[in-house]
């Protein structure tokens, strides 16, 4: 199996064929990545290892961030990658820039109506413009992987299509990930 750069919630491999090493986590005899990093095979263990530092980042790259403010018609993202060890993000200095056209395919009016301060989102880098990352998540896989209900910050989940506060019940839209809270980040 080729190496392959993954981030948390990647699809890598059948139970049927592989272990689930380290790195990733299985369900349904599927094995998916918990971090960010590069997949790899030995002896049929499937594992992730750590991702490449920050600096390595390019056009192209697909990111996990943490969306840290809202000024309209823009996001600020925080970028964040593995660190190594399940679930574990680090944070860096790096941010992008999240344009609201750049959010889903058709009009986007506010950044606000898709997205909260707090969401964790996987995005890609399409540009760097006067030294500044531009993202999109205009993609199916990607979007945000958790939201974070706006009334009482819990962890929201989708039910029947419709995302709900697991807690007081609140209906939210974003664009979401296609695999939307299928691992869960502890963050
Ligand atoms: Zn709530």
């Amino acid at each position: 199996m080729d190496k392959k750069f993954v981030v948390p919630g990647d699809f890598i491999g059948t139970e049927e064929e592989y272990l689930a090493g380290e790195g990733t986590f299985s369900e349904n005899e599927r094995i998916y990545s918990t971090i960010t990093g590069e997949s790899g095979e030995a002896e049929k263990k499937l594992s992730v290892a750590q991702a490449k530092p920050l600096r390595a980042l390019a056009i192209g790259t697909v990111i996990i961030g943490t969306v840290e403010n809202v000024v309209e018609p823009i996001a600020l993202v925080s970028m964040k990658v593995g660190l190594g060890g399940e679930h574990r993000f680090g944070e860096t200095d790096e941010y992008a820039v999240l344009h609201a056209s750049m959010i889903r395919k058709g009009y986007v009016k506010n950044v606000r109506d898709e997205y909260k301060i707090g969401d964790i989102i996987r995005a890609k880098i399409v540009d760097k413009r006067n030294g500044e990352f531009r993202l999109s998540t205009d993609a199916d896989d990607l979007g945000a992987i958790k939201a974070y209900c706006a009334k009482c910050r819990h962890a929201m989940k989708v039910e029947s299509g419709i995302l709900q506060c697991e807690d007081c019940g609140t209906k939210d839209n974003r664009k979401i990930a296609k695999d939307y809270r299928k691992y869960d980040i502890k963050y």
